[in-house]
């Protein structure tokens, strides 16, 4: 494997973990946070979580487990190949939705409606909350005491007022300082990740045509250049070999601008990083291109008719939940209640509500307000 850069984060450099640990015997530091997660009860749930589609409508559909595994592998390979700290890249891609709530985005918003006044409900926070504080597999400490910049790049975006609360993980959001670059990484590999395979699913399901997608020239381009190379394709294997076009142009303009925006700042160590100006990102032409297809997606698949029922359906569900909860805490599992006293009745709620699966909310659903079932 070659060598790290100067300016990755690698065990020597890194701010550790909160809880003195022994040192791994046979694997990195980064390595360890990375096997925590995918040992972690959260992560585990990502199976059932809804990415767009709804985990029951259909089996092919992304769910936030398979795009979790896919924003790692986009990242490690951009990592690797800039002599970037990979598992640390993997370990941040793996853990970044933990703290997604049932039903993807819509369940998220109506979580954060019920926590008005309570502190709100803010997915990437959650993540963090997992990881510190709510997974009980150890018995020195809360959470998964993962190292610092683990935690780091799992916190994406903040806000001032939150940030004065976090302490030392949210000052870089005070002093403007940027975080790692395998963090950076991570946030680019999501958007990778999540618009391509969205044009896959939206496609799959129906609720996008290839004739829509013809305005799209991220799209237009990749697809005429396989019809030219292939004038024979047709169906599943077309789009596929279209898409998988559009992630390689996307991750070759990502390694090339980097590149070339590393080698102009020349930082020479992990401090110079955070105080250069975004070093991983897209040359503007494919920004544009990128924005294009975010915005098509928003405007014809996640605000589609059929996609919006659904997201109806689960502000009612998690509504419904979280009003019954607050009304009577005695309805709560004992270890929530416990929280609720400890704490408050609402954030012990949503911890509750942003653990469960979308499956498992609904049968919750059923049992506190289905009178044909008990
Ligand atoms: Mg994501």
């Amino acid at each position: 494997m070659p060598e790290l850069a100067l300016y990755a984060v690698d065990d020597g450099n890194s701010r550790g973990r909160t809880h003195a640990e022994p040192r791994p015997k046979a694997r990195s530091e980064f390595q360890r946070d990375r096997d925590r997660i995918v040992h972690s009860t959260a992560f585990r749930r990502l199976e059932y979580k809804t990415q767009v589609f709804v985990n029951h409508e259909g089996d092919l559909f992304r769910t936030r487990l398979t795009h979790s595994i896919e924003v790692a592998q986009i990242a490690r390979s951009v990592a690797r190949t800039l002599r970037l700290n990979d598992d640390l890249a993997e370990a941040i891609a793996l853990a970044h939705d933990l703290g997604h709530t049932p039903f993807g985005h819509a369940g998220q918003e109506a979580l954060n409606e019920c926590m008005r006044g309570h502190g709100g409900f803010e997915h990437n926070l959650q993540s963090l909350r997992i990881v510190e504080r709510l997974e009980e597999r150890y018995g020195a400490f809360d959470g998964l005491n993962l190292m610092f910049e683990t935690r780091e790049g799992i916190l994406k975006h903040c806000s001032p007022a939150r940030a004065r609360e976090l302490g030392d993980l949210g000052r870089r959001f005070l002093e403007g300082r940027r975080p790692s670059l395998e963090a950076q990484i991570c946030n680019l590999a999501d958007e990778i990740a999540y618009n391509n395979h969205d044009v896959d699913d939206g496609l799959r399901s129906g609720v996008l045509t290839l004739e829509q997608l013809q305005e799209i020239s991220l799209f237009a381009r990749h697809a005429a250049e396989v019809d030219a190379e292939f004038p024979r394709i047709a169906g599943r294997r077309r789009v596929h070999e279209t898409i998988r076009r559009m992630i390689d142009a996307q991750v070759t303009d990502l390694l090339a601008e980097s590149t070339r925006r590393i080698a102009e700042a020349a930082p020479a160590s992990l401090t110079d990083v955070h105080t250069a100006p975004e070093l991983i990102g897209f040359t503007a032409a494919m920004k544009e291109e990128n924005h294009a297809l975010k915005s098509f997606l928003r405007e014809h698949l996640y605000r589609h008719f059929e996609v919006l029922r659904m997201t109806a359906k689960a502000r009612r569900v998690i509504q419904d939940l979280f009003g019954a909860f607050v009304a009577d805490p005695r309805l709560l599992p004992p270890q929530y209640q416990a929280m609720a006293a400890a704490g408050s009745i609402e954030r012990a709620t949503a911890d509750y509500i942003a653990g469960m699966t979308d499956r498992y909310s609904m049968k919750e659903h059923r049992r506190l307000f289905a009178v044909s079932e008990f």
